[in-house]
């Protein structure tokens, strides 16, 4: 991808896209999906200390103030029905079943 393409050219359809995979219509505003994409690629190539803890920080701040996007899930394969979050990958259990 050219440099002098659209800045939107290089992003991930989870910064720009307004369905999610499961197509849900996406509300979390583009500025917070643009830090959950900069989390991502910090967790990867961060290659020193000051790096690393700049993206476990940026990580914790995103999961403290997450607006979730649930998805539910129903039961199978012996795991009760669930709900995630597709951001911070929360998951709460529904109807009170555990795994
Ligand atoms: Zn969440």
């Amino acid at each position: 991808m050219s440099d002098t393409a659209p800045w939107q050219a290089r992003m991930p359809r989870s910064v720009l896209d307004l369905y999610c995979p499961s197509d849900h219509l996406v509300t979390t505003p583009t500025d917070r999906r643009m830090l959950w994409h900069l989390e991502s690629e910090l967790a990867v190539a961060a290659t020193n200390d000051r790096l690393r803890r700049l993206a476990s920080d940026l990580r914790r701040y995103l999961n403290d103030t997450c607006a979730h996007h649930w998805h539910e899930r129903e039961a199978e394969a012996g795991i009760p029905a669930h709900r995630q979050c597709l951001w911070c990958s929360d998951v709460e259990w529904i109807g009170g079943e555990t795994p």
